[in-house]
């Protein structure tokens, strides 16, 4: 694809949506508090938009599979996961995705509270393979793809993570 103007805020309410309703059709589906905080100014966007889709579905899915290991942790012995159990657990997944602009730039972050990153590992996670995953669940593939998408787009992707209470992805493009 080529790089067209782009409503990002259109694409972010898409696809953060289909990311849910595809993790809660899949295998242990978990309740998630989402909330989009969308700037109205944000304008187009120049983005090559199958590309920048796939960035926006790979960072959700990391963001449920996170929230959802830490729901099994909070979790009464059982072996279903379900809306109440998380609840019983006093642990409700949040995922806040946010878009605003800065200086020149357009920023876009999706904050989850999740169990965040360790520090050993936060320098390896975009690299291709790299996963913490068992099986065939994860490939490795997702952040290093995501890495290359927002190069691509003259961006850059930086992480915040509070151990324990979540992660955050910032990404910056320029504007156009
Ligand atoms: P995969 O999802 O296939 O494991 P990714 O490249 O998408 O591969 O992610 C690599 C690793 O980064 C994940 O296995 C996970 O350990 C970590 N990770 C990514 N996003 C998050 C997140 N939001 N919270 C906690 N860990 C994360
Ligand atoms: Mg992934």
């Amino acid at each position: 694809g080529k790089k067209e103007p782009t409503d990002l805020n259109a694409l972010i309410k898409e696809y953060v949506n289909l990311s849910f309703h595809g993790m809660r059709a899949g295998k242990n589906p978990i309740n998630v508090d989402i909330q989009l905080v969308l700037d109205t100014d944000l304008g187009k966007v120049s983005l090559i938009k199958e590309d920048f889709t796939r960035v926006v579905i790979n960072l959700c899915n990391n963001a449920f599979d996170a929230m959802r290991e830490k729901v099994k942790k909070y979790q009464v012995p059982s072996t279903e996961y379900n809306d109440r159990a998380v609840v019983d657990g006093n642990y409700l997944p949040k995922l806040k995705v946010t878009t605003m602009l800065e200086k020149g730039w357009v920023r876009l972050s999706l904050e989850d509270n999740g169990p965040g990153i360790r520090d050993e590992i936060k320098d390896k996670i975009f690299q291709p393979f790299f996963t913490t995953k068992k099986g065939t669940e994860g490939t490795g593939l997702g952040l290093s793809i995501t890495h290359d998408i927002v190069k691509t787009h003259g961006g850059e992707i930086n992480i915040k993570v509070e151990e324990g209470k979540g992660t955050e992805f910032i990404i910056r493009l320029p504007i156009a």
